[in-house]
């Protein structure tokens, strides 16, 4: 029998772990075979550095994998899921309502194309072309917190307008004004504080976001921000919290929820209709927010401590050289090894010992802070692998002094 025959009489497509002419397939020998990442003759590397974007983010946890793994082989509607989902993920985070968005910067479209159209969905089709609409099209920023990432809520057509003072927006609001929008990680770069942001927003009844994308730990982030009473709140899923990469969350009130979701697939003729989270990563994303809540962070910190210990204690002792741990206020909060040398006593740059570790066995990626001055965090290490780090950059610097 021809082998297109015979599936054509089982009726089914074959899939991964069906029995076909007696040949058996389980994905798990297929992943054991095949090494692609060598196949493909890509990098991989030990992350010593941090959840950096352009280094993949982080590694999704077991469990996250195995939900992508379990959830591929039915169908369901996208919606039923996300309603579903987004229920549960409201009751972690203490939020009204919530949404799996393909990643923060995703969120952070979708949450304001919610603002700008409500539940009419002639206007969801009309962003970004706001003009003549009657949409409103004005986005109030502090100075402080423009780095870069407000290029989400420009791409709805709407326009940033920068303020300093409290007085400011006050003078900055008017009947375009669309959203407050708040930068977590910059909170230390602008005059107006979390609260005084949300009571301007709630005076002048105009919706306020948050952006805390990288801001867990502590996992309190997760709901401080809709307790304080931020209308949206978006966060990454593949930063700390190791779920997918491609997703993220949008928190907050239900019925801008409900709008933002308008202009989410699988529905067309919106400027979200590129921003698709697959029904696994859904699944995944949910999943990575709950053992993550459920997580005990102490125990990590006290192990990521431990790494960094590891490392620092190999290299401490070279003449020259200072290590010191630094823990950051604001986005990222992880305990950071930096290390520093005086360059008349220890002979390599920041930028050569990078390329050292980088093009050696294994492969390594560390943060080059300038001149003579490197930094490295451990959350993003699988076990064993701070000996490894301490043992090249111990084999460099010995090198070099
Ligand atoms: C990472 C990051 C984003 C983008 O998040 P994604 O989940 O990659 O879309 C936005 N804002 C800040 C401050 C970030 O650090």
């Amino acid at each position: 029998m021809q082998r297109r025959d015979l599936l054509k009489n089982l009726g089914v497509i074959p899939l991964a772990g069906m029995s076909v002419n007696g040949l058996d397939i389980t994905p798990k020998e297929l992943a054991v075979k095949r090494n692609l990442f060598e196949e493909l003759g890509v990098r991989t590397f030990i992350n010593a550095a941090g959840t950096y974007t352009f280094m993949t983010g982080s590694l999704m946890q077991d469990e996250v994998v195995e939900a992508i793994r379990s959830t591929s082989k039915e169908f369901c509607l996208l919606d039923d899921l996300q309603d579903k989902v987004g229920e549960k993920i409201a009751a972690l985070v203490k939020s009204e309502s919530a949404v799996v968005t393909a990643g923060c910067f995703s969120a952070m479209t979708l949450g304001l194309a919610g603002v700008l159209s409500g539940m009419d969905t002639k206007k969801v089709a009309q962003i970004p072309h706001l003009e003549g609409t009657g949409m409103k099209s004005e986005v109030i920023i502090q100075k402080g917190h423009n780095v870069g990432y407000s290029q989400a809520l420009t791409n709805t057509g709407c326009k940033m307008v920068f303020v300093e003072t409290k007085e400011e927006v006050e003078k900055a609001i008017n009947d375009k004004t669309a959203l407050l929008w708040f930068l977590n990680i910059q909170s230390d770069q602008g005059k107006i504080t979390h609260e005084e942001w949300v009571s301007l927003g709630k005076k002048h009844n105009i919706p306020t976001m948050i952006d805390i994308a990288a801001d867990v730990p502590p996992v309190s982030n997760l709901w401080k921000f809709n307790d304080m009473g931020f209308d949206l709140v978006c966060i990454s899923g593949g930063k700390a919290m190791r779920g997918p990469q491609s997703a993220g969350l949008l928190m907050g009130k239900k019925n801008l929820i409900d709008a933002a979701r308008l202009s989410m697939p699988p529905r067309g003729s919106t400027i979200g209709r590129g921003m698709k989270v697959n029904k696994e990563e859904v699944v995944g994303m949910y999943v990575a927010l709950d053992h993550y809540v459920k997580h005990d962070h102490a125990a990590d910190w006290k192990m990521w401590e431990g790494r960094v210990a590891t490392i620092s204690k190999a290299i401490s002792t070279f003449p020259g050289l200072t290590t010191d741990i630094r823990i950051p206020k604001l986005g990222n909060i992880t305990p950071t090894l930096h290390v520093e040398w005086d360059p008349a006593k220890v002979k390599i740059s920041s930028k050569q010992l990078q390329e050292n570790l980088r093009n050696g066995s294994p492969s390594i990626e560390i943060v080059n802070n300038g001149e003579n001055h490197i930094s490295m965090t451990t959350w993003m290490m699988n076990p064993g692998e701070d000996a490894k780090v301490a043992k090249r950059l111990k084999e460099e610097f010995q090198k070099a002094v």
